[in-house]
Parts: structure tokens; C-alpha cells; sequence
């Protein structure tokens, strides 16, 4: 019987292992992929082979890469992007870590307070997050971005709209600024030379950030780098090293145990004095096929927006509220090109290290890919070829010609024109919570861990609200790119992307309509509660989500410790060790990882 049973080590479950085991709980996590343990020299810069969604080492499927990735139903035009393994899809994030703005929290009463999806506010105060906020940028660490080409030619965009120069971490107004991100800032010979193979580009002589240009297909730079010293702080770089190694670096710690190609499959219950109780889980083993049943004082669902609710309903677990994969939130993203005579160093440098902030819109940043990435960003549309079919929609904005993907002979001009003399930008939208956007069980035969599940994003049934945040964005990051100089700007007017994801497990106000109370733990099921994407009550306003689920899994972690096991809160009394931390360095090598 272990005290807590973690399922999923991605950008959520990690966070609660650590924490609990830096205060002596035992904590068993189950991550359903594999654990990469030397990407040194499991990882390429192959672009198909690390991002292949079907064969890549960065996919949802087993370890084994000649048996088939897991498969999901999307019945509309849209990409589903959410990993498998330990570090789960952070293994592909780009480190951006801002918070989410202050209007999203209740208690909100600001003038423009009802600019946000007010019918589904989180439920706690933006103050009660903060000082959690401050737990996990310390911890992973975040710090302002390092600067490259395509930031200040996106800063010049900025400049040339008015926007002010945003200097805090909090966000209130219509701004622009360095990412702040988890991302160790370049020392020694990172960012001062260029190849892959110069060997000053090997730690020690280089430390943190590379600018390498591929943080998408998972970050191994500096070369020979100890893993919790890989410049991005994905998970399998921060908190599971951590999590790992709590004996060494915290007085009462206890190691976590994970156990990787471990699919849950059921969340066990029992009947307690009326209630239902979560009491442990069923676990399939990929590469054999056996099943393992462990029981739990406590069980945290940590398996992303798709999974947990599949896990839920495969379970038989009660939905009284019809809640449980409901409000499918994904930032209804759009994508914006401006084709520049200068070199604009697109593809050079972490993924994205600049941004600007429209509260109660949303957000527009910089991006760069590398070229098999970029080319999938300008073939990606909800509105066909451009300037096919009649998409009279398209010819309305002030973008250069209709929106839609680019075919042909003007592909090939653009991209041979030189993808570092392109510039591009992600628009993220504050996108209300839709109960139609939703995550429901297939009627598609079943895997070998149940029925899958179907996510279904009704792209042209969107709010009002959100559809016009999204028109709003896009064409605040049309001006930004003409701003800069661009000779040419495209609108993509992308389908679902489905890779910022949120809610289908939220907390929220009221019972009526969310699967948790505000510590995290589902209203229907005691002693079980979610720590991820899923269970944001909203969409954050349009940033990056991540900090704010680790955020949000270190107050469910302090709430399980007092509220489960009889616990002292932490955040407000203690100091975080950071995991860049040589206790963490020293405690991998000894245990030969
Ligand atoms: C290209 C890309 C760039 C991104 N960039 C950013 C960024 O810059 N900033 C940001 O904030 N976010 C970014 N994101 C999003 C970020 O990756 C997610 O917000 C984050 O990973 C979500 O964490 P999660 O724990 O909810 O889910 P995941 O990270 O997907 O983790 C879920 C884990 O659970 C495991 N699992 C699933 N089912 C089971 C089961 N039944 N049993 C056991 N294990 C299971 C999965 O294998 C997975 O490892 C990006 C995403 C992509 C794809």
C-alpha cells in the first residue's frame, strides 16, 4: 500500500512527486511511454525522426517504436500534440512559462473584468496563487529569455504599435516583452559559436542554452550536460531528476519509484461511510502484457486533458454533473507569417523568446522552427489552399491576399526565399470554456487499454467572444509584422492545434459545472485528484499553460500533505532548492543515470 500513486509523468504529475517526496510520503508514478534516460544518444536532429506522430521517439505510443502509436479520434480537420514518456509532452515545449493574467482568478474587480470567460473563473484568488507561482519558477528555474535576431525584430513590431515595454511577471496591460522561460540562459561558448559538433559546445566549456534552434524535438544540449543540467527545464529535466533524488537533497525525502511503460487502464474505489474513495489503480505493462494492481491512500490523475477522462469513464467512475471531459479549451490558435528581404535568424535560438500580451484577448509570440516544423505550420489550414475554392472569408483582413496554406510554386518560392528571412507568430487565444469542446469514449474498436478516447473541437461553433479575440490578435500580429518591415504577410488560419490544452477535468465555483473543488480533488470521488492541464478552470486568458498547472499541482500537493496525511503547508515558510541544484546533480550520477 503506498501513500500516493501518480499517474503520469508529463508537465503535472511530476510536480506532485516531488513535492510529496521531499516530505517522506512514499509516491509510486506510472508513466504509460518510456523514460529516455541518455538522449544524448537516443536523440537526433532528425526532424521526422523525433516528431514522427506515427514512429517518432517523441510520440503517444510505447517504447517500442516498431509497434504502433496510440490512437485518438479527432472527427474534424485538427492536430491532437500531446506526448508519451517520462517528461510527457514537455519534452516538445519551448520552456515559455508566463503566468496566466490576473482576470481569469476570482475576486477579480477590475474595470475590465468582465473582458474574461467569467462563467468560469478559477476558484481562488490570483494572490493565493502567487506565492506558488514563485515555488516553481525558483524551482525549475525560469529566467528571462535570451535574446536572439527574431526577437528584436519582433520588439521592433512592438515598438512601432506603441505597446509598452512589460517589466514584471504580472501582466495588466496591453504589453510586449522577453519571454520569461525555463530555460538556462547560454554560458561559456553556448550561443558564441555555431555547429553542432565543435566541441565547445560540450559542458563544461558551455552551459545552459545552446541556441541550437531545436528545443521542439527535445532538448540533450550542452552535450555531456548531467540531465538536470539540460538547458530546458522539461520535466524529465527538472522535477523528475528531483523526484528521483529526494533522499539526497531533502533532510526527510523519499525517492520516488517510476515505473515507465505502465498504462493505467482503472482507477479503483471503494464505499466508505457513504462516500465514494479512491483506494488504488490497474496498470498494463507494454512490452509484456501482464497487469499490476497497487493500492493508495491517495491517487492524482496526471494523464493529460485526453487521458484522464478516458481513464475516468473506463473506470465507471461517477459523472453526475456530465462534467468529466467537458470544456476542452485549446487556444484556438492561428498562425501569422511576415516574409522579410532581412535575415530575421527564424530558425535560430530557443523556440519563442518574445511575446506581447492583450489581457482579455489573449497572446501573440514569436516562433521559430526548425524546417520540416515550418513547412507543417504553412501546409495547416481550415480555409484550403489559398486563394482556391472561392474562400471569400479570407479576402477580408488586412493580411496580403486570402488566408489559407500555401501550395505550389508560392511555397517554394517563400521557403527558398529562405526560412531564416521568415518571421512568425503563434496566436493564442483566450478561448471560453465550451462544453461542446469536449473529450467522450469511441465507438472505433477498442485498444489493448480500453475503448480510446474521441476529441471532438467544434471549430465554427466557437463563442462569439472567442472567435472575435482570435480576429483581434490576429490582426494586432499583422501589424506587428508590418511594424517590423515585413514585405509580405500571410494569415494560415489554422484548424484546432491541439497542443495547449485545457479543463476537462477543471475546478471550479460551482458543482454544476466542474469535476473538482479548488484543491484539486473531484467532488464525486474522495482521495482522488487531478494535477494537470486538465484541472485549469479556464483557458488562463491565452498563456502558455504550464507554469500555472505547476503552479496549481504544488497547492494540490500542499492540500493533499495537510488535508490527506496530517501535513505542515510549505510554500509560504520555506526556501525551494532548485533543480539545477548539485545535491540533484550528484544524487543522478550515483544512482548511474
Ligand atoms: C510543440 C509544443 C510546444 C509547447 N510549448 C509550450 C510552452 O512553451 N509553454 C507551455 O506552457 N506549454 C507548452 N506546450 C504545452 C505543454 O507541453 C503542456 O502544457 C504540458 O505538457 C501539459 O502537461 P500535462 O501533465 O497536462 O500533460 P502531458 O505533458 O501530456 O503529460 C501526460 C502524461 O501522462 C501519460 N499518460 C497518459 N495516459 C496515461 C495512463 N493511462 N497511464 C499512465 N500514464 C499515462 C502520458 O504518456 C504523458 O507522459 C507545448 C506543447 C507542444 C506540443
Amino acid at each position: 500500500m503506498r501513500d500516493v500513486i501518480v499517474v503520469g509523468a508529463g508537465g503535472g504529475g511530476p510536480v506532485v512527486a516531488k513535492e510529496l517526496a521531499a516530505r517522506g510520503l512514499d509516491v509510486l508514478m506510472l508513466e504509460a511511454g518510456p523514460r529516455h534516460a541518455d538522449p544524448s544518444e537516443e536523440w537526433t536532429h532528425y526532424e521526422n525522426d523525433a516528431n514522427n506522430p506515427l514512429s517518432g521517439y517523441l510520440r503517444f505510443g510505447p517504447a517500442d517504436r516498431s509497434k504502433p502509436a496510440w490512437y485518438r479520434e479527432t472527427p474534424q480537420n485538427s492536430f491532437l500534440w500531446q506526448l508519451s514518456g517520462v517528461g510527457g509532452t514537455t519534452q516538445h515545449y519551448l520552456g515559455n512559462n508566463p503566468r496566466a493574467y490576473p482576470g481569469v482568478f476570482a475576486g477579480y474587480d477590475k474595470e475590465d473584468r468582465n473582458a474574461y470567460d467569467t462563467g468560469h473563473l478559477f476558484p481562488f484568488s490570483y494572490s493565493e496563487l502567487l506565492p506558488y507561482y514563485e515555488w516553481v519558477e525558483d524551482t525549475l528555474p525560469v529566467q528571462t529569455a535570451a535574446m536572439g535576431t527574431k526577437e528584436s525584430v519582433f520588439f521592433r513590431g512592438c515598438e512601432a504599435l506603441g505597446l509598452p515595454l512589460q517589466k514584471t511577471r504580472n501582466t495588466s496591460e496591453n504589453s510586449y516583452r522577453p519571454q520569461e522561460n525555463a530555460i538556462l540562459q547560454p554560458g561559456g561558448f553556448a550561443g558564441k559559436v555555431t555547429g553542432y559538433d565543435d566541441p565547445r559546445l560540450s559542458y563544461p566549456q558551455a552551459t545552459g542554452c545552446t541556441f541550437c534552434g531545436y528545443c521542439v524535438i527535445g532538448c540533450k544540449h550542452p552535450h555531456g550536460a548531467p540531465r538536470s543540467l539540460a538547458a530546458k527545464r522539461s520535466t524529465d529535466n527538472s522535477y523528475v531528476p528531483m523526484a528521483l533524488t529526494a533522499d539526497r537533497w531533502s533532510p526527510s525525502g523519499k525517492p520516488v519509484t517510476l515505473v515507465t511503460d505502465a498504462f493505467v487502464t482503472k482507477v479503483h474505489t471503494e464505499q466508505r461511510g457513504g462516500e465514494t474513495v479512491a483506494s488504488g489503480v490497474t496498470w498494463r505493462v507494454g512490452e509484456t502484457g501482464e497487469e499490476h494492481r497497487e493500492d493508495a491512500k491517495v491517487v492524482v490523475l496526471a494523464a493529460g486533458c485526453t487521458e484522464n477522462p478516458r481513464l475516468w469513464f473506463n473506470s465507471g467512475l461517477p459523472n453526475p454533473n456530465d462534467w468529466v471531459g467537458h470544456g476542452y479549451t485549446d487556444h484556438f490558435f492561428d498562425w501569422v507569417i511576415g516574409v522579410f528581404d532581412e535575415y530575421t535568424g527564424s530558425s535560430k535560438g530557443t523556440g519563442s523568446s518574445a511575446r506581447s500580451d492583450w489581457p482579455g484577448r489573449g497572446g501573440v509570440m514569436n516562433v521559430g522552427v526548425p524546417p520540416a516544423l515550418q513547412q507543417f505550420t504553412m501546409t495547416f489550414s481550415d480555409s484550403g489552399i489559398r486563394g482556391q475554392y472561392g474562400n471569400g472569408r479570407g479576402n477580408t483582413g488586412p493580411w496580403d491576399g486570402p488566408m489559407g496554406r500555401l501550395m505550389g510554386p508560392e511555397l517554394k518560392d517563400i521557403f527558398m526565399h529562405g526560412i531564416d528571412r521568415m518571421f512568425c507568430m503563434l496566436i493564442m487565444t483566450d478561448d471560453d470554456v465550451e462544453a461542446q469542446n469536449r473529450v467522450t469514449l469511441s465507438s472505433m474498436p477498442a485498444d489493448e487499454h480500453g475503448p480510446i478516447a474521441k476529441v471532438q473541437m467544434h471549430g465554427r461553433q466557437r463563442t462569439r467572444r472567442t472567435i472575435a479575440n482570435r480576429d483581434y490578435l490576429v490582426r494586432r500580429a499583422v501589424e506587428i509584422a508590418r511594424g517590423a518591415g515585413a514585405k509580405q504577410v500571410l494569415r494560415l488560419d489554422w484548424p484546432p492545434l491541439i497542443l495547449h490544452v485545457q479543463s476537462t477535468m477543471r475546478m471550479g465555483l460551482s458543482e454544476g459545472d466542474s469535476v473538482t473543488d479548488a484543491n484539486g480533488q473531484a467532488r464525486w470521488v474522495k482521495q482522488l485528484y487531478a494535477a494537470d492541464n486538465s484541472v485549469l478552470a479556464n483557458a488562463l486568458g491565452g498563456p502558455n499553460p504550464t507554469l500555472t498547472t505547476q503552479a496549481v499541482a504544488t497547492r494540490i500537493s500542499e492540500k493533499i500533505f495537510t488535508d490527506q496525511f496530517g501535513g505542515d503547508s510549505w510554500v509560504r515558510s520555506e526556501a525551494p532548492v532548485v533543480s539545477t541544484d548539485a545535491r540533484v546533480t550528484q544524487g543522478l550520477a550515483a544512482l548511474g543515470r
